[in-house]
């Protein structure tokens, strides 16, 4: 026999097929309809579990319903066979009794002992009673036990008994009973004491011949007290009710005002055999199967509502978490995308200084890639292998959590092996739950940095340098704090770090005072004037400081401070030698003028001297003529006043020629006033005449009327006017010629030239040899001289004088073809317009 080779159990494809349609099925879900079957599953399971528990309930209840229903009707159907059993065993004995009163064995004074007998084991029977067929009473017995009444009063039984001539129950019943001649049950009614009560009547029958009744009286409320079952009664309420559903008797007594709850399950039966439309009613109700009232039920209920609640928190919450974890994944990308785009390399390390991670940025700029530096411990690649010990120091205060805030500067190495300077910065890294995991360093290449922060220290050390160096004093003022900003060292070492020197310097005012006069200027926002910055009191000014007994050229300048306040700077030079040189100069020049006149006069003495010659001489002359024609006593009277004032007059024009020399040679002060022109050339003609005079040379003069008044010192420029007619002459002189040749043109009239404006222009032109090659480029010079005794100084000091009051001088040679002719020297002295006019009438 082949052995059966038992192949493996195969795996169910269904259920496989199944898990795998889910699957894919699950997968092809977004997330947050995943969350969302996820929550919604449980909630429908809930929600059947608790339809299912309602759907049980439901079955239940209607089963429990069918068995009360049940139970009730059996019940009831008990109920019944115990009130019919009695009633057919009673009605036999009523029919056994009325067949003895018929035989007469049992006679109306006989009746009350077989009644007696009968009705004390029938506690429903109130009343037997018998009665002819005349509707005579024979006899009658009233049931002690209900009533506790042996007899009864006649008027209550006659309520039972059928009456002639009445219309009630009882009447009706005993005429049925009669025709049918068989036992007849009436219909329910109330008897003299107020009871429901029915009769049955049992015919007497003597010889076929109708010989009365024999009424039997039933209480219905006995009938439902002593026949039905103490276990029916416990568990349902029995009532007896009639054909109109009235209520005759139940075993439930309603308190008065109380309503009968009602019933949920009813069974109706004929009261048989009495057939009289009485029913006996069974009603049960269901107290424990009420669905409201079900503790379980509720119980049940009230979880599954907790439980949905809870779900649907759940699912809020597992929302919430999805919206939380969508914001942390879009976090993560942006950190991640901030952090792969960001130039300072970042590198994790553990407790105990194993790289554990590195950003791309720190990746470029070692030039190391991850795999070379994750999972390294220390010495790194990025360590310069000389610098070992260094890092290392480094690394273990890094991991001692004792690196500056501030950073530190290392050398880190390239994988190329060059170096650069970075600095790192060190922070603990966090685990959710607070531990320190390990370090964090961000690094930045700061060689670039360095070179610029190295550049520009050196720039500024230098720019500090030059300004410390500076003989100036330079200072920057707040202007409105009035704070001292910056001062070099010349500031310093003049004014100390005060702002007062530089109150001093820009005037004995105070900056805020400065600012206070830019006024409405001033806008209300950087408290800049609105005027530029630049050019505000740019002016140099010269300054004396009392205290330092120093001048100082001061220029100021607003500037904006690199804070962005409106600061004023002023640049201080100490300009005391230069002021002291220029005050010296002035008074040599001064000085030189005085002397120049002298020696001008000194020139001129031989001049001055044969001018004085000749009223001395004549003055002389007509003295001794005078004393010699007085002691010959030769002289008229007339005669010697004519001589006394010719003498007279030849002394005047002496002292004349004197006061005139002591005039020009005595001021030494310039001192400029309104002055003619006419005036200055009279004077100087006057003087130089004495030179002309002597060298025999002829002046035209031409002076234009009505010129305006110069503002000049007239004793400069009739020094200059002297020089230059005193040149002419000598330059005629020397060169000797004949006396037609022998003539100099003094002009002076107005003119208006493009640059200068309104002058008047004083020219002096003489016939002489004029200026040879060499000396017209050194004429001005200072004591160049072609003469023998010439000091060369006169042409200089014109020209200062001359520029000294803003006019100019020039020299040219006169030309006659290529021949020299002479020489033009000429002048001019702007005219102070504004003044003129009213100095002019006031002095002419
Ligand atoms: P000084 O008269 O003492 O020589 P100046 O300064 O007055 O000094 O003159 C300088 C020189 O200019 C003179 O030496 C002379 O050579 C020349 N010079 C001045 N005026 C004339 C002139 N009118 N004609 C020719 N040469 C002149």
């Amino acid at each position: 026999m082949q052995p059966v080779k038992v192949p493996p159990a195969p795996p169910t494809p269904g259920s496989d097929l199944a898990k795998r349609l889910f699957g894919t099925w699950w997968r092809r879900q977004s997330p947050s309809r995943q969350d969302r079957y996820a929550t919604l599953g449980p909630l429908v399971s809930v929600l059947l579990f608790l339809a299912a528990i309602i759907s049980a309930f439901w079955y239940l209840r209607n089963e429990e319903l069918e068995r009360e229903q049940e139970s009730v009707k059996r019940d009831t159907e008990i109920a019944q066979q115990q009130v019919r059993l009695r009633l057919i065993e009673s009605q036999e004995q009523l029919i056994r009794m009325a067949r003895d009163i018929a035989t007469r064995a049992i006679k109306p004074d006989g009746f009350v002992q077989p009644a007696a007998g009968f009705a004390r084991e029938r506690p429903e029977i109130t009343h037997l009673m018998w009665v002819d067929a005349d509707l005579r009473r024979q006899a009658s017995y009233s049931s002690a036990n209900m009533h506790m009444q042996v007899e009864s009063s006649p008027e209550e039984l006659d309520r039972s008994l059928p009456m002639p001539h009445r219309e009630g129950v009882p009447e009706r019943t005993f005429e049925a009973t009669q025709q049918l001649r068989y036992p007849t049950y009436s219909i329910p009614y109330l008897n003299g004491f107020g009871h429901w009560v029915f009769q049955l009547q049992v015919p007497l029958i003597d010889n076929n011949r109708f010989a009365g009744t024999l009424i039997a009286e039933y209480s219905v409320e006995a009938l439902v007290r002593y026949f039905i079952p103490a276990d029916v009664s416990n568990r349902h309420v029995v009532t007896v009710i009639d054909s109109q559903d009235k209520v005759l008797s139940s075993t439930v007594m309603l308190m008065p005002g109380q309503i009968a709850r009602p019933a949920s399950i009813v069974h109706d039966v004929p009261l048989a055999p009495a057939g009289n439309g009485l029913k006996l009613r069974v009603q049960g109700y269901r107290t424990s199967i009420g669905l409201i009232s079900n503790t379980l039920f509720w119980m049940v209920a009230a979880l599954s509502t907790l439980t949905v609640w809870m779900l649907l928190g759940t699912w809020r919450h597992m929302r919430r978490r999805l919206q939380m974890q969508n914001t942390l994944v879009s976090e993560t990308n942006f950190r991640r995308a901030m952090e792969n785009s960001m130039l300072t390399g970042m590198r994790a390390m553990d407790m105990e200084g194993r790289i554990t991670y590195v950003n791309p940025a720190f990746c470029a700029m070692t030039g190391f890639n991850e795999q070379d530096l994750i999972g390294h411990l220390p010495p790194f690649p990025h360590w310069p292998p000389d610098r070992y010990d260094e890092n290392n120091r480094l690394l273990q205060q890094e991991l001692q959590g004792r690196s500056p805030a501030g950073g530190i500067e290392v050398k880190a190495m390239r994988k190329d092996g060059s170096l650069f300077d970075a600095r790192m910065y060190v922070s603990p890294l966090i685990d959710p739950k607070g531990v320190q995991t390990g370090w964090m360093t961000s690094m930045t290449n700061i060689t670039e940095a360095k070179r610029v922060r190295d550049q520009l220290s050196a720039s500024h050390e230098r720019f500090t340098t030059v300004l410390e160096g500076l003989d100036a004093a330079v200072s920057v003022l707040s202007v409105q704090q009035g704070e001292l900003l910056f001062a070099n060292r010349s500031y310093r070492l003049w004014f100390g770090a005060e702002a007062r020197g530089h109150a001093a310097l820009a005037g004995g005012e105070s900056a805020p005072a400065l600012l206070g006069d830019f006024g409405d200027s001033v806008d209300s926002f950087g408290g800049l004037p609105t005027q530029e910055l630049t050019e505000a009191g740019s002016d140099p000014r010269e300054v004396y400081v009392e205290s330092l007994q120093k001048w100082f050229d001061v220029r100021a300048r607003y500037l904006q401070w690199t804070d962005g306040r409106l600061a004023q700077m002023l640049i201080a030079t100490d300009i005391t030698s230069r002021r002291n040189a220029e005050t010296q100069a002035q008074q040599q020049a001064e000085k030189a003028q005085v002397t120049s006149r002298l020696v001008t006069m000194g020139e001129m003495a031989s001049s001055v001297a044969h001018e004085l010659n000749q009223p001395l001489t004549a003055i002389t002359n007509y003295c001794n003529g005078m004393v010699s024609r007085v002691k010959a006593d030769a002289i008229e009277k007339p005669d010697l006043i004519t001589a006394l004032e010719k003498t007279a007059k030849q002394a005047e024009r002496a002292a004349q020629i004197i006061r005139r020399i002591r005039a020009f040679v005595k001021r030494s002060e310039p001192r400029r006033e309104p002055s003619l022109a006419a005036n200055i050339v009279e004077e100087s003609v006057d003087l130089a005449g004495i030179e002309l005079r002597r060298r025999n040379v002829a002046l035209h003069i031409y002076v234009a009327q009505r010129l305006p008044v110069l503002m000049v010192d007239p004793i400069l420029i009739e020094q200059v006017l002297l020089n230059l007619l005193k040149n002419a002459a000598e330059a005629i002189d020397s060169a000797g010629l004949p006396l037609p040749r022998r003539n100099i043109e003094l002009r002076v009239i107005p003119r208006h030239t493009p640059d200068e404006g309104g002058v008047i222009e004083f020219t002096v032109t003489d016939s002489g040899p004029g200026l040879k090659e060499e000396v017209i480029g050194r004429l001005y010079e200072a004591f160049f001289s072609t003469k023998v005794e010439g000091l060369g100084i006169g042409l200089s000091l014109c020209r200062s004088i001359i520029e000294s009051h803003r006019g100019r001088i020039r020299a040219e040679n006169l030309y006659n073809g290529a021949t020299v002719v002479g020489c033009r020297f000429s002048f001019t002295l702007p005219v102070e317009t504004a003044k003129s006019t009213g100095l002019e009438t006031a002095l002419t």
